[in-house]
This record gives C-alpha cells, structure tokens and sequence, in this order.
C-alpha cells in the first residue's frame, strides 16, 4: 500500500485529504502534517472512514521534513503548505529520493519574485536523485498549463496567443477577504502587472504594466460579463518556453469593485506592505498583521455562492487556418462546500494537486527532474478532470 504525505493543513489541503479519500485505492495511507496539528485534526475528523494519521511539522526545517518522510516512508509528498516552504521541502524530496508535487512557485517571504528560477535550479539534484518534481499542480497555475498542451495538440500547430482568463464570481458577504491565504493573494494582485509578447525581430519580451491598469470586459460563460484585469501570473513563465510559436501570451483576473476599493485604501496607507515597520518597540509586517485581521479563507465556504470560470484562449493556425478556441471549467462554490467543505477556489485547486499527485502514483505522469505541467500527456488529465468534479468545455470562437 502507497503512503501519501501532504504538507499543510489549510483550505486547499483539505481538499486534497477529502479527494486523496476518495481515490483511496490509489493513494493508500495518507498522513497529514501540519504546523498546526489541530488544523490536521479538525480534516481528519471530517473523514472518519479514511486512513488518516496526522503529525506536526515546521516545514520551513528541511531536517524536520526529512525526518517525517523517512518516519512515514512516503511515496510521494503533496506539498499545499505556503510558497516559502517549496524549497526546504524539496531539498528533503532530493535527500529521501521522494517524488514531489506542489500547486505554487517557491517566495521569499521578504521579496516576492514570481518565478521558477530556484525550483528549476533544481532539476539535476531531482535526476541524480531519480524523482520526479512537478510544479504548480493547482488550476492556475495548473489546469491553464494543461489545456494549453492540449490545444497545442489537438487544435493547433501552431498557437500564436494565449489569454488566461480567471473569473470568481462568488459572493461571501464580505466588503474585502480573499479566497486564498491572503498574504499570498494580495501579494499576487498588488505587484505591478506583466505580459510577454515577440517583437518585430522575434524576440520574446515581459512588458510591464502599472498594477491593474489594463483592464478588458470579459463574457464569461455561465457567469457573465464581468471587468478583467491584467495580472502577472507565474504559469506565464514556463508556457513562453513550451507553446510552440507563440507570440503573446497574458493573463486576466476578474475583480469586483468592493476588493479594489479596499486594495486601493490599504495600499495607500502601507497595509499591503511586506517590509517590517516598527509598532511600539515590536517588528510587524504590515501585510502579515493584516492576514491576521481578514476573515480565514477556510470560513468562506459556508457563506460563498456563486461560480467560478477559469479557462483559456487560444489563438493559432491550424492547417493554414487561423483557429480561435476557448477551454474553460466551471465551478459552482455551493456544491463544492456541499461535496468538501471547502469553497470553489480551493476545490480547483486542491483537486488538480490530487488528479497529477493520482498520475504520478500510477507512473501515467513519469520522468526525473523537475517539470512544469505542461510538459506531459494533457489528454489523461483532462479525463481525470471531468471523473473528479472538474469537468470542462472547449467553444470554437
Ligand atoms: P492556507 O493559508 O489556508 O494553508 C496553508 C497551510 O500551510 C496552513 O495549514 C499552514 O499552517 C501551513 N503552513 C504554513 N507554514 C508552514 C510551515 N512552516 N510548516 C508546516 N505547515 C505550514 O493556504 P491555502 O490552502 O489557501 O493555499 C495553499 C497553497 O496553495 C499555497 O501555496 C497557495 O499559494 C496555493 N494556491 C494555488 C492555487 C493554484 O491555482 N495554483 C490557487 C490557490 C492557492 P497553519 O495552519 O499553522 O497556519
């Protein structure tokens, strides 16, 4: 029997305990490990019927985590704890030769960067290891990566331009909270936004843009019209060195005016900083203080309605003829909650961590060193996303 280790003990875990439970026949034993073990207690007890051990763990401490992996003899670590701990958990995949999965790039929690630089870096410790590290398993990135393979394979031969397009419509009845550790979240909205597109010589080039000053309406299927805004988003990064012919590639979240409202005041007075001040003799972060005033993302579900449609564009030529395809997916956050406890936005995430981690185990998914989701068979993801709760549509534009 297969033992399944998953880092973190938050809303997207959660997810992925419940689905791990629920394809039990592949992922055999799980153990849950946290840094706060009654958050792993609370996922367990949701779950009486499956086989669940939990355990604490301060994942920022490779030794730590190596310990646990040896202890448990894990075959594989599904790694949903925060993006400052992908490094220290990946060094410890590498010293216990034990495949890794996660559903975002590696931070610094003093400097957000965005990128894969320090995971790719370690590509050839993964092959000397034997172990195969896939990054960014969640939707976005994540199921955005596959359904551009998958266009790229059946649609096109060549795709000339992508627009990622990302809409929550889901209302929780707050004026400002976000739907996924905040910290993470609002770092992600508030950095300046970027884009990539050839030049007149071919040549690949990131064009930056003010945060939010690139705005499109979007007609969202199942949704509606809503306002879109131009974002960075690390998926970006590997699609431009996979997608064969690309030219421009960008992407687009949809916000509400209450959220940019709020950003806006809070960025104003510093609250969206991620530099220490100093308050009354203590070090506080602003962004971090500010985490701790916002509502939990794991409460929302109870209280959110509405969908989400995340999806892509992709614009190309196939046999000489230009072609214009839309894939997207769409959630309802009441069934999701009904299904899992947890709103849309963890479920599309946790769900696809579970679906590659499911891949992987069955060596349907396989290879040494370190890739991003991209670079395998699209065409047995995209089947396990319509048996596992996600199922999607393609529209010819
Ligand atoms: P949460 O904040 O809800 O959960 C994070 C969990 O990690 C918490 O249980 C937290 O512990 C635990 N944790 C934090 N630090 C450590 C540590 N040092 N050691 C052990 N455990 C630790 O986050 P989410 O569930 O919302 O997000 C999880 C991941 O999913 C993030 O990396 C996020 O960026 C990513 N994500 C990816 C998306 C995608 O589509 N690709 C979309 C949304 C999220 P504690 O309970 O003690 O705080």
């Amino acid at each position: 029997m297969k033992t399944t280790l998953i880092i973190g003990a938050g809303g997207v875990s959660r997810v992925v305990v419940h689905k791990c439970v629920q394809n039990a026949d592949v992922f055999g034993r799980i153990v849950l490990a946290s840094r706060t073990l009654s958050r792993c207690e609370e996922i367990k007890s949701e779950l009486p019927h499956g086989n669940i051990e939990v355990a604490k763990i301060d994942a920022d401490i490779t030794d730590e985590v190596v310990k646990l992996i040896s202890t448990y003899q894990a075959d594989i670590v599904i790694n949903v704890a925060l993006p400052y701990q992908d490094l220290t958990i990946m060094d410890a995949c590498i010293a216990t030769s034990t495949p890794y999965l996660d559903t975002a790039n590696y931070e610094h929690p003093d400097e957000a960067k965005f990128e894969y630089k320090l995971q790719w870096a370690r590509d050839e410790k993964f092959k000397q290891a034997g172990i195969m590290g896939l990054l960014g398993s969640g939707f976005d990135p994540g199921v955005t990566n596959v359904f551009c393979a998958y266009a790229q394979k059946h649609y096109f031969d060549e795709i000339h331009t992508i627009d990622i397009l990302d809409c929550n419509a889901g209302d929780h009845g707050y004026a400002f909270a976000t739907n996924f550790n905040p910290e993470i979240n609002l770092r992600e909205v508030s950095a300046n936004g970027r884009y990539w597109q050839k030049n007149e010589d071919g040549i690949g080039e990131w064009i930056e843009t003010e945060p939010m000053e690139i705005k499109m309406v979007w007609d969202y299927p199942e949704v509606g019209e809503k306002d879109s805004y131009l974002l960075y988003h690390e998926e970006m990064e590997s699609l431009v060195k996979h997608i064969k012919g690309l030219k421009r590639i960008r992407f687009f979240m949809t916000f509400g005016e209450s959220y940019l409202t709020h950003m806006k005041c809070l960025e104003n007075v510093g609250m969206l900083s991620i530099k220490e001040v100093e308050h009354k003799g203590m070090k506080i972060v602003p962004m971090e203080f500010l985490a701790t005033l916002l509502p939990d993302p794991s409460t929302l579900g109870v209280r959110t309605k509405g969908k989400t449609n995340i999806g892509i564009v992709a614009d190309g030529i196939k046999d000489g003829v230009r072609k214009r395809i839309y894939i997207y997916q769409v959630s309802d956050h009441e069934k999701c909650f009904a299904e899992v406890n947890s709103q849309a936005v963890s479920y599309t995430t946790g769900v696809p961590a579970m679906i590659g981690a499911k891949l992987m185990l069955e060596g349907k998914w396989s290879g040494e060193g370190v890739f991003n989701m991209e670079e395998f068979d699209p065409d047995v993801f995209m089947d396990e996303l319509n048996k596992q709760g996600l199922p999607w549509q393609i529209k010819e534009l």
